[in-house]
This record gives C-alpha cells, structure tokens and sequence, in this order.
C-alpha cells in the first residue's frame, strides 16, 4: 500500500446548504430531507508516502471553454461536434498543463460523456502526450468500475454540467430529465463521482464548467473551480475569453494538487436513502400502483433505501432505464407531424402484429447483440 493508515479526524457536514443555513430544505415527496444534516462525512486524505501523485480526469462535454452551441457535443451533427472535440482538447490539455506544474506525476483521462461516437471524444493525437488515457479491453461503467483503493491520488472533472433543475447550460443528471437524489441531497455528476470515489478515499480536487454548476457545487468549497462561461438558459450562455479560462485552468490546476492535503474525501454515510425525480421527457407515473414501490403522489419520484453507494446507484441506474422508456414520446410527435405520418404509422402497427404472430408461433428470435469488433479499447463513456 501506498498511503500509510492513520486515524482521521472525520467531519460530518450538511449535503444541503439550505439544511445548513436553517433554511429548509426542498420539500421532495418521499425523500428523507432530515438526513441532509448527516447524509455524508468529509474526512482528510491519506498522507502520502511517497513523490507519486496520480490524477484521474474525468471529462464531460457540455461545460467546455468557448462552447455555446448543444450541437458541439453531439456525435450526430459531425461538423459541430468536431468543434467540440478541439473545445474538449484545448481545455483538457490546459488542465494537464497545470497538474503536472503543481506535482502531479501521472495524469490519465476518462470519458465521461457518451456523445455516441464509438471513438473516444478526446482525439488521442490531441492530448499532451505527458498524459494517457485510460482504456479496457471491455465496456466499462466509468463512474463506479475503475473505483479501487490505491489506484490514483485525485480525481479531477473537465467541461461538466450543472444538475436537472439548476437552469445551467444543458443541465442534467446522468441524462435528459433525471434528478438523482442521496441522503436526501440532489446531487450532480460531479458529487457522484465524489461519493463513488470517496469509497476509495480519494477527494476531487478541481472542475470546470458553467456558473451554474459553480453554485451546485458550494457543497465541495475546497474544490479548485473554473467557470467557463454564464448559462442565460439551457442551450444559451454568455462565454468567457477562451484564453483567460484555460489559463485560470492551468493556474487553479496546479493550486488544487498543492494543496491536495486540504481537499476533503466524500463518503456517504449508509444505509443510504435514494430517490430519482423526473421532469419531461422522462417519465416514471408508469409504476403508479406497482406494490413495493415507493411512487411520489405526483408520479414524479421514486425513492428506496439501499445498503451502499453502490447499490443505490445501480437501483437508481435501473429506475433511469424505467424512465428513459418514455422518450419515444417525442419521437411519436416528430412522426404525428411528418407528412409520411399514415403510412409510417400503419408499417409501425404492421410490423407490432407480425412480432406477436411471429413469437406466438415460435418463429422469432431475438437479433444476437452485435460482437465488439477484435482488439477495440474502451475508453469509458463514449
Ligand atoms: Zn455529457
């Protein structure tokens, strides 16, 4: 082992500010507001034992320097996204450039994103080559996976987002229209990424992104945090100088590893109540009346108590599957307004029968998934 074991003193502080400010906290059907006062313990980090310090880099796409078109960090609409890969790039390596001035002795990269190209988002040719990017041989769930005791000293997030509800420039929680609460605390990616690797006790040191997510995040004060620009609504902002951003990057990077020892490990305390709320185009009312699910009256919520972090995110990951069902809806629109909108609708109905006809009569199979094409790397979200 690296750090040496020494007893810390452990401090427990409020995931809600307005709990801690004795103001009251969000009323939210279902979830226990009580345990915001005590929902999560901040402790030191290991002292470190040697002249090591590893960073891990998580990246985002929607709160990067100069970027203030969605279509950036989107793979479908290829000559904005290919803007939005030099925005990831140039911020990226400002960040590196500041790690390794402030001691860091190994800088590796996550994708944190999911934009849909099966490529990484961080074109491998762009990155300092000082640092590396972190792959596996097979998919791999970038938030909770690559969590191990000893494995890095800091975590870091470039280009993140604010939470569902928090009016930032395309804010979200884990995707469109989810809101993920713990301990009674709705929380960003950002503090999930904290508590996953407060398991491991490693603190995250610094972000990037929007004014926004700079308010969301109050709860980390000793987090290094570099806004990128104003949001004036969800895919509107007002941008920053790019150059001065990345050099506050590179500045508030080097900062954050210096004073490593007064960044803070997040740990959840356990059991943990969870709850996922959704707003449009999510949707979760269809569990309304299911026994043992614990439903919100306005169909809106669904909260449960799980033993750990890690359980609560994998009962929180299934609900998001649950809710994410309800964005065909859209889709329905766009072909209720298409002028191709009869027949396209009648083929659809056509082709429900001949499923059910064809499992009915033991003439349908489900299409093998497709096999992971020989010697692919996976580099975390994608
Ligand atoms: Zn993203």
């Amino acid at each position: 082992m690296k750090h040496a074991a020494r007893p810390l003193s452990t401090l427990v502080i409020c995931a809600a500010a307005a709990a801690c400010s004795g103001g009251a906290p969000s009323p939210t059907p279902g979830v226990d507001t009580s345990a915001a006062t005590g929902g999560v313990t901040l402790s030191a980090p290991a002292a470190r034992r040697d002249s090591t310090l590893r960073v891990l880099v998580y990246h985002d796409m929607e709160g990067l320097s100069g970027q203030d078109d969605y279509r950036t960090f989107n793979y479908s609409h290829p000559e904005f996204y290919r803007k939005g890969q030099e925005y990831l790039a140039g911020d990226i390596n400002a960040v590196v450039d500041g790690l390794f001035a402030g001691g860091a002795t190994k800088v590796e990269i996550v994708d944190a994103h999911g934009s849909g190209n099966p490529s990484p988002d961080l074109i491998p040719a762009k990155l300092d080559p000082r640092a590396t990017q972190l792959t596996r041989d097979s998919a791999f769930r970038q938030y909770v996976d690559i969590v191990a005791p000893d494995s890095y000293d800091a975590i870091v997030a470039v280009g993140m987002h604010a939470k569902t509800g928090s009016r930032g420039f395309a804010s979200h929680t884990y995707t469109i229209g989810i809101d993920l609460w713990m301990n009674g605390h709705s929380i960003t990616e950002t503090e999930l990424v904290a508590y996953s690797w407060g398991r491991a006790g490693v603190p995250v040191i610094f972000v990037s992104g929007d004014d926004r997510l700079a308010d969301d995040l109050k709860t980390m004060p000793w987090i290094q945090y570099v806004v990128t620009k104003k949001a004036t609504s969800a895919n509107t902002v007002e941008l920053r100088n790019v150059d001065s951003v990345r050099a506050e990057m590179k500045t508030k990077a080097a900062d954050a590893v210096r004073r490593l020892a007064d960044a803070k490990v997040t740990r959840l305390r356990e059991p943990v109540r969870a709850a996922i709320r959704v707003v449009p185009p999510a949707r979760l009312s269809m569990l309304r009346g299911v026994p043992g699910v614990e439903l919100s009256p306005e169909g809106n919520q669904v909260s449960f108590e799980a033993k750990d972090f890690q359980a609560a995110y994998d009962g929180l990951i299934s609900l998001i599957g649950v809710a994410t069902l309800a964005y065909p809806a859209v889709r329905d629109e766009v072909i209720r307004d298409h002028p191709d909108s009869a027949s396209i609708r009648r083929l659809q109905r056509e082709r429900l029968m001949m499923r059910w006809f064809d499992v009915e009569s033991g003439r349908w199979n489900p299409p093998p998934a497709p096999a992971p094409a020989p010697g692919r790397k996976y580099y975390g979200a994608q």
